[in-house]
């Protein structure tokens, strides 16, 4: 991996500009995937983007920049200094100010976007979703009386569930909440997926969870969750997806590299 933090790219090689640059803004699985079958293509050089939230961040198999870009008036510079050609929003579906940034910096700049994100999970028979429209609407669908609540929503808004003190909480995240929650019952773990329906079920029964509380994320990584939930009759506090900015959207890194072979031609 070759990588900076919040500054220029190192390690490519700048001679050759004869091969298409594409930006991945990154941070998720299906970006990972899409890195690694660009990473297969010499006519493309790809450089993938990460905001930089994970201590350590798996490696990956293209340039790597980590950092914000300053807005969308910093990443539309940075699409123009670096001459990206295209770009690709492959980041978090409940990344929403990245996923907006994109959007105006493609418009300013002029260089194409696209959007890889995963689709959302549908509700089945049997499962007992209540859905919300954020973090805060999901806190207040906690209601009063005491629950027993796995909170699974990264660790970023975690925050949020301190005016709820009358809940015990069993908080996943994938690096430290910090500082740790102001609430009197409180416990972590911290993990990264996949998990497996067996797995989430066991972690359920013995901590006596009656709640879930999820962002709507998709995938299959993390879907053992709900499905161990549908298992043993919970609740699920939902966290719908917003509307994504209007730009063009597949679902999965494959689509993905058939969009880029369309819109950038074989030769530069
Ligand atoms: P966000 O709220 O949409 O973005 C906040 C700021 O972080 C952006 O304005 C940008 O800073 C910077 N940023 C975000 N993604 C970036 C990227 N890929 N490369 C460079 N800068 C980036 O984002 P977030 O929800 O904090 O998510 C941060 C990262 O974690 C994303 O890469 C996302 O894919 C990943 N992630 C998010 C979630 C989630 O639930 N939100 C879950 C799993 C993974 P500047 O304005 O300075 O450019």
């Amino acid at each position: 991996m070759v990588s900076q933090r919040d500054g220029a790219i190192e390690g490519v090689d700048r001679s050759d500009m004869g091969r298409y640059r594409i930006l991945i803004l990154g941070g998720t699985t299906e970006a990972r995937h899409l890195a690694e079958l660009l990473a297969e293509r010499p006519e493309f050089e790809t450089t993938i983007s990460l905001a930089g939230r994970t201590e350590a961040p798996k490696p990956l198999p293209v340039p790597t920049r980590i950092g914000g870009f300053g807005g969308a008036s910093g990443l539309a510079d940075y699409l123009v200094e670096q001459k990206i050609d295209l770009m690709i929003d492959a980041t978090h579906p409940f990344a929403n100010q990245i996923s907006a940034n994109a959007a105006k910096a493609a418009q300013a700049s002029g260089v194409p976007v696209f959007a890889l994100c995963r689709p959302g999970w549908v509700r089945q028979a049997y499962d007992r979703w209540i859905s919300v429209g954020s973090v805060a609407a999901a806190v207040i669908a906690l209601g009063q009386a005491p629950r027993r609540v796995f909170l699974s929503i990264g660790r970023q808004e975690a925050h949020r569930f301190s005016t709820a003190p009358q809940h015990s909480y069993l908080v996943r995240s994938v690096d430290p909440v910090e500082p740790p929650l102001k609430l009197p019952d409180c416990r972590y773990i911290l993990a990264t997926g996949p998990f497996t329906a067996e797995g989430e079920t066991d972690l359920f029964r013995f901590n006596r969870i009656d709640t879930l509380v999820t962002k709507n994320s998709g995938g299959l990584a993390t879907y053992g969750k709900i499905e161990a939930a549908r298992a043993l009759g919970l609740a699920v506090i939902m966290i719908e997806r917003q509307v994504p900015p209007g730009i063009r959207t597949v679902h999965d890194a494959e689509a993905a590299l058939e969009l880029v072979d369309h819109l950038l031609s074989p030769a530069k």
